[in-house]
């Protein structure tokens, strides 16, 4: 089929300028110099505005329409039909925003950046109002491309979760809300785990070496893929042969590289099983930020937070580090890495009221873009929150209502429902491949990844984004997408 092998070689030569700014990412936030910021941040744009241009070619369009009967003959789960159907999903939505006002708003929420970065050490919200406000303005123009959404934050939803909905997300969050809150309320009244010995001194380069062997052991490829330093941690993917993470590692606080190191494998193992067939195609990436999100939160917290994971590495971390977990059993380290304490700092915060602090921002999204809530209201509306889920006040807006980037540096609509969707969906799958095969936890227990693993090479990762996540969901666990395997984990897990 010539018109097909045509559409495939115009979408490598996007998927390779795409990957070629990666690398430049990934080099940015790993080894290069201050000197090159300026320059490099100028390459990565060109790379990145040549691969749209690309993408966006009238031809491109042209030859997903004289395709359409060819995508008709094929089965659906084949990878051309999926090829043809992902194209064509993409290519519509880039081809509805125009240019200048991808240009317009890329020149606003740098600046708002820029004006977040000194607000927040100021903690001047008044300073980020004025931005925040044409933020909001612009995200209400981008939904003005998507006339046919019900919903004005529907097309950002729709951008980092395809199928993805407000009326969804609403629904599974407040049927969690409902339960996460009592659960909070139970397990804050009982006297709070000890982890004092999580920030005794640990020296970093035993920390590194510890993290690698987990992760191997887990699943991560190393002869595709490396260990890099950086700031803020995250995955990058160049192609299936070569997914890089990179950590960050506190000397005081042995669960910033360890997690840290476990999630990023999570994300990267995601993207190091897809199937190699489906490289320099649009379909070689995770199938959403959920999606990705609950497979980093599947192996950090559901098996890297797990009783049967640490009964097989705790010697090893004690042997390693024998001068501060020599004295410290196996309940307690197990306690301490699972302590919930209600606090002000999402990023910190634990698995269980991690989630409050994801809603009350979801809540607090959808009620400015509705025109419910004023922006100048907004810390005030964000503390009552707080006070009413979690029960803690921000004592300033540094720690409230400044304390993320996301809302001044994107537009408004999708910026955090991921994490949460990841969590459920984390849940609903691990059951999943638990009823697939009963021996994971006896297996995880003695340190065999590799079934696990397995089952989400074949249920999840070789997809790839042939399927939407809510239908990647379902063809995996036989369900569509539910809340009750969470809390089932969380109940079992905390005995409450
Ligand atoms: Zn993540």
């Amino acid at each position: 089929m010539e018109k097909f092998r045509e559409l495939k070689e115009r979408l490598r030569i996007v998927y390779d300028l795409n990957k070629a700014a990666n690398v430049l990412r990934w080099d940015q936030t790993t080894h290069m110099p201050p000197g090159g910021a300026a320059s490099r941040g100028r390459q990565i744009a060109t790379l990145s505005r040549l691969a749209h241009e690309h993408f966006t070619d009238p031809a491109v369009g042209q030859l997903l329409e004289e395709l359409r009967p060819y995508e008709e003959s094929l089965p659906y789960d084949s990878d051309e039909a999926a090829l043809l159907r992902v194209a064509r999903r993409d290519y519509e939505r880039a081809v509805r925003v125009p240019s200048a006002f991808v240009a317009e708003m890329e020149t606003h929420l740098a600046a708002s950046y820029q004006a977040w970065a000194r607000a927040r050490p100021a903690n001047d919200f008044r300073a980020v109002a004025p931005y925040l406000e044409r933020t909001l303005e612009l995200s209400r123009e981008y939904a003005s491309f998507f006339p046919e959404s019900r919903h004005v934050a529907d097309p950002q939803i729709d951008l980092n979760d395809p199928g993805m909905t407000v009326d969804l997300l609403r629904g599974l969050f407040s049927r969690l809300r409902e339960e996460l809150r009592p659960l909070v309320r139970e397990l804050t009244s009982r006297p709070a785990a000890d982890d004092s010995f999580l920030h005794r001194r640990f020296p970093v380069e035993r920390q590194w070496e510890f993290a690698r062997q987990v992760i191997a052991r887990c699943g991560y490829d190393f002869s595709r893929g490396r260990m890099d330093t950086t700031l803020h941690p995250y995955e990058i993917s160049f192609s299936p042969g070569d997914v890089r993470i990179a950590l960050r590692a506190r000397e005081d606080d042995l669960g910033e590289l360890l997690f840290g190191a476990i999630h990023e494998a999570g994300h990267a193992m995601y993207e190091q099983g897809v199937a190699p067939e489906l490289e320099g195609t649009p379909l070689a990436r995770g199938a959403s930020s959920g999606l990705h999100e609950s497979q980093s939160r599947l192996w950090e917290n559901v098996v890297g937070r797990s009783l049967g994971f640490w009964k097989f590495f705790y010697p090893q971390l004690q042997a390693v580090f024998p001068e501060q977990l020599g004295d410290v059993p196996l309940e307690a380290f197990y306690r301490a890495i699972n302590k919930v304490e209600p606090s002000l700092i999402r990023t910190s915060a634990d698995e269980v009221t991690y989630n409050l602090h994801v809603i009350i921002r979801f809540d607090l999204e959808m009620a400015l873009l509705e025109g419910e809530l004023a922006v100048r209201d907004l810390p005030e509306a964000w503390n009552e929150r707080y006070r009413q889920d979690l029960g803690v006040v921000p004592p300033n807006d540094r720690d409230g209502v400044l304390q993320d980037s996301h809302w001044y540096d994107s537009l408004l609509g999708g910026n955090f429902h991921g994490y949460t969707l990841g969590n459920v969906m984390a849940a609903q799958f691990f059951e999943a491949a638990r009823r697939a095969h009963p021996e994971i936890p006896e297996e995880i227990e003695r340190g065999e990844f590799a079934p696990l693993h397995r089952w989400l090479v074949e249920n999840v990762y070789r997809h790839g984004r042939k399927f939407m996540p809510l239908e990647l969901l379902e063809r995996a666990t036989g369900r569509p997408l539910e809340v009750e395997p969470y809390i089932r984990y969380l109940r079992e897990k905390y005995g409450v």
